[in-house]
């Protein structure tokens, strides 16, 4: 057995709004949001908690929350200050320990499990975080603390965030007295949809997945969606029972130049294009999954590829700039396709390889995103996720999680006959 590890999951209360609390010393006692001033119909990217108090909420109009609360404070983001912040505060974790892991632009992983002996219990730990992040940063740090990363971030949302400390732990102890009782939506990743679907199987509650045996829950999971539906079955189930063996993976930003994927193929087989999009999408979808997992999106797409029929050959490597970086497997698959169709001579492909480059921090992209390919990023990281717990067929297996309409489909068409 493996040593009980111990993970933080520590969160930034109201980060950008924390952010220009700060810096504005005089709005202290003032509601105050980060939007865009000049647009009513923009979104509210972060609200302070006096904002919150009158009842303004994150993601919200302009408008609709200045009608609210009509001396609220609306102050243009600054993406750049807030991604320097992020990253002050990933270096202050990083004097604890160097496996720190960034979730999002405020939310980070730290896995402290070393850091005992020098650093004291893991409440000293999450004390000495709070004080020193606040100190640099005007930020209040909420930490959920747990053997897994599942359980520390479920401990951050649930009960942290809730607490006045700011400060909760949730491990297999405890697990069944405060989380089973929660109504199943404040389980991780499970959205308005799948609290539905529990609620018609008869499991309102956390603890009613969990305290079902996995085979069961799988076949009324079955019954239920009407499909195949084990690997996301057991997803769900790991989750309310706490388990994630996922180590927490500290970032590798700025020492990446490029992401690349690539695949030697006999060409008797990679004749026609309905065959080779097939693993093109599957070069694409590494790709991508690689560069969320690093935190990077790229800019520049290349596609290279090798021909031959036996006779004659024939090779190239070409190009294109996006038109905004990105990691959505959707959007470079589609241009990875347009830019092999337009090069391809025709002849039967004995290499195939995808890379992109120019790569930039993707909380950049998290930052400028809202509303649909925000939504699609969400969804594209929980598949990660799903990767990265059970290894690469399952998001093949799992492809009804996977975004765009063609990604589904064609993954279906991987499951089916290239794998
Ligand atoms: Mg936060």
């Amino acid at each position: 057995m493996p040593r009980e590890r111990t993970i933080f999951l520590v969160d930034g209360q109201s980060f950008y709004a924390s952010i220009e609390k700060a810096a504005h010393p005089e709005l202290r006692d003032r509601p105050i949001t980060v939007g865009d001033p000049a647009r009513k119909s923009g979104i509210i990217l972060a609200a302070c908690p006096i904002a919150k108090a009158r009842g303004v909420t994150t993601a919200e109009r302009v408008g609709e929350a200045l009608a609210k609360c009509p001396d609220l404070v609306v102050i243009r983001p600054r993406m750049q200050t807030y991604i320097s912040y992020s990253l002050l505060i990933t270096e202050i974790f990083e004097s604890i320990t160097d496996q720190v892991e960034p979730y999002s632009i405020d939310e980070q992983f730290l896995d402290v499990t070393g850091s005992a002996a020098s650093c004291g219990s893991p409440e000293d730990i999450a004390l000495e975080i709070q004080r020193r992040v606040q100190l640099c940063t005007g930020v209040w740090s909420r930490v959920g603390i747990g053997p897994t990363k599942i359980l520390a971030k479920m401990a951050t949302d649930n009960f942290a965030k809730k607490r006045d400390s700011g400060i909760f732990t949730l491990d297999f102890d405890n697990i069944a007295s405060e989380l089973w009782p929660l109504p199943v939506h404040q389980m991780f990743m499970v959205g308005s949809r799948m609290t539905k679907h529990f609620i018609r199987m008869g499991l309102p509650q956390i603890g009613d997945i969990a305290r079902l045996e996995l085979g069961a829950f799988k076949q009324r999971m079955r019954r239920e969606m009407k499909k195949q539906s084990d690997i996301q079955a057991e997803y769900y189930w790991q989750t309310a029972r706490g388990i994630d063996p996922s180590p927490v993976v500290a970032g590798i930003r700025g020492q990446l130049k490029s992401i690349s994927h690539g695949k030697a193929l006999r060409s008797s087989l990679y004749r026609t294009l309905a065959d080779i999009e097939i693993v093109l999408l599957e070069l694409v979808v590494e790709v991508c999954r690689r560069c969320r997992r690093y935190g990077y999106m790229g800019r520049v797409l290349s596609v290279a590829a090798a021909e031959t029929d036996g006779e004659r050959s024939s090779w190239f490597s070409r190009q294109t700039t996006l038109p905004q970086p990105t990691s959505l497997t959707h959007e470079i698959a589609a241009a990875a396709h347009k830019l092999f169709v337009d090069h391809w001579s025709g002849l039967p492909l004995s290499n195939l390889s995808v890379a992109l480059t120019d790569l930039t921090d993707d909380s950049v992209l998290q930052l400028t995103l809202f509303e649909d390919r925000a939504a699609i990023y969400r969804r594209e990281r929980a598949t990660d996720k799903i990767k990265d717990r059970y290894g690469s067929d399952a998001v093949i297996r799992a492809s009804s999680l996977l975004p765009s309409g063609v990604a589904r489909e064609r993954a279906a068409q991987i499951g089916g006959h290239y794998k």
